[in-house]
């Protein structure tokens, strides 16, 4: 059966951060009740003090590596430090956050027998040697390396989602979402995008890790956020993974000329060096998303950055 969100309970992990909070409110523009779950490790109250006065909305701190006992119709479960900083601060949390938290998430809606979605990751295919990449692949990721609690923790988050539904029939959705970016981004939690605006902005230097040849692949959070609201409303037979992101793949030099022109900045480009197991591109196939949720980007890369860099100017 698919999903209406009317009326509905709906929990959202993680609903202080940045995608969380776009979700928190593209939800309650739907028509439901949304219980915010989050330990503000990187999330901000800010993100959704807008929200607060709202009835349908109640936010909570609580941390998911311990177990929650609430009522809901169904959860998003996005709790999780994203950027490489964050993930790398505190290691062993990261994975604790995906699997422990992945268990006691599914372990709540196996109790309440309610659909369940995993935020998961394009980082699920480490540098990949197939490109794009299709949800078959199985990636490639060094098991030991700096980024590995982020990868592996949510390789295993997925593992477990899997195992829920072979062996409690769980209804369950798995989305792997690839970078993306917009308003309520950290300014300093290193991303790409994020640190080029801000460098740009305050006219310092914009840092290209490597020669800047490598490629990312960047969808504008409004898209992101309409793919996963459609995937949780789908029939209980789609349980993805499913990419969503945007084709469109730039190189980090060409980020950080569009960025340096929208900006009119007069920031010049400093090489450093290449952080260890960067992936040297990334691009999604998304036959799948447009086929079964009739999803697909609408935000050009140009546009989105218009409306990311006046999110920051008004901000810093
Ligand atoms: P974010 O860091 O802004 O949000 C994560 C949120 O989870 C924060 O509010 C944080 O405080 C909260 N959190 C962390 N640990 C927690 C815990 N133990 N208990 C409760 N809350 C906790 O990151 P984001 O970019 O909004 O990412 C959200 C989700 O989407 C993450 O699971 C991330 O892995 C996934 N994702 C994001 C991207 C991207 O480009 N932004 C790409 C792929 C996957
Ligand atoms: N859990 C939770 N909320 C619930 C139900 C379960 O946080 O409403 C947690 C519970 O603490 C357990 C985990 O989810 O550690 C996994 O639950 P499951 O029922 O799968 O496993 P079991 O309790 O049998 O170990
Ligand atoms: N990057 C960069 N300068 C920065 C931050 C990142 O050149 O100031 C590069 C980084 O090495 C990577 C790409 O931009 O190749 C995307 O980095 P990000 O951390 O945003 O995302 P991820 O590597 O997780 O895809």
């Amino acid at each position: 059966m698919a999903f209406t969100y009317k009326g509905k309970r709906v929990l959202v992990t993680g609903g202080a951060g940045f995608l969380g909070s776009h979700l928190c409110e593209r939800l309650l523009k739907e028509g439901a009740e949304v219980l915010c779950v989050d330990n503000y490790f990187t999330g901000r109250r800010a993100h959704i003090a807008h929200l607060i006065d709202n009835p349908l909305f109640e936010a909570m701190r609580h941390d998911i590596t311990f177990p929650l006992f609430v009522e809901v119709d169904a959860i998003f479960n996005l709790a999780c430090p994203a950027s490489p900083v964050h993930y790398q601060f505190d290691p062993v949390q990261t994975t604790k956050v995906s699997v422990h938290g992945a268990i006691n998430m599914l372990g709540l809606a196996k109790r309440l027998r309610c659909r369940i979605l995993q935020a998961s990751t394009s980082e699920v295919y480490g540098d990949p040697t197939v490109h794009p990449q299709t949800e078959d692949y199985w990636g490639n990721v060094n098991p030991i390396g700096p980024r590995a609690c982020y990868d592996e923790g949510k390789r295993c988050a997925e593992t477990l989602f899997f195992d829920y539904r072979r062996q409690h029939g769980l209804p369950i959705k798995v989305i792997r979402i690839f970078n993306t970016y917009g308003p309520r981004m950290h300014p300093n939690d290193g991303r790409v995008v994020s640190n080029f605006i801000v460098q740009a902005l305050r006219g310092e230097a914009i840092t290209m890790y490597g020669d800047g040849r490598q490629t990312r692949s960047f969808c504008y959070v409004d898209d992101l956020i309409d793919g996963m609201v459609r995937l949780m409303a789908t029939d209980e037979s789609v349980t993805g993974p499913i990419n969503v992101g945007n084709p469109a793949e730039f190189s980090m030099l060409e980020l950080a000329e569009a960025v340096v022109r929208l900006t009119g900045s007069r920031s010049e480009i400093v090489h450093k060096p290449l952080p260890q197991d960067d992936p040297r591109q990334r691009q999604p196939d998304i036959t799948l998303a447009r086929r079964t949720l009739g999803w697909e980007p609408t935000i050009a890369l140009e546009e989105g950055l218009k409306r990311t860099i006046a999110y920051f100017q008004a901000t810093l």
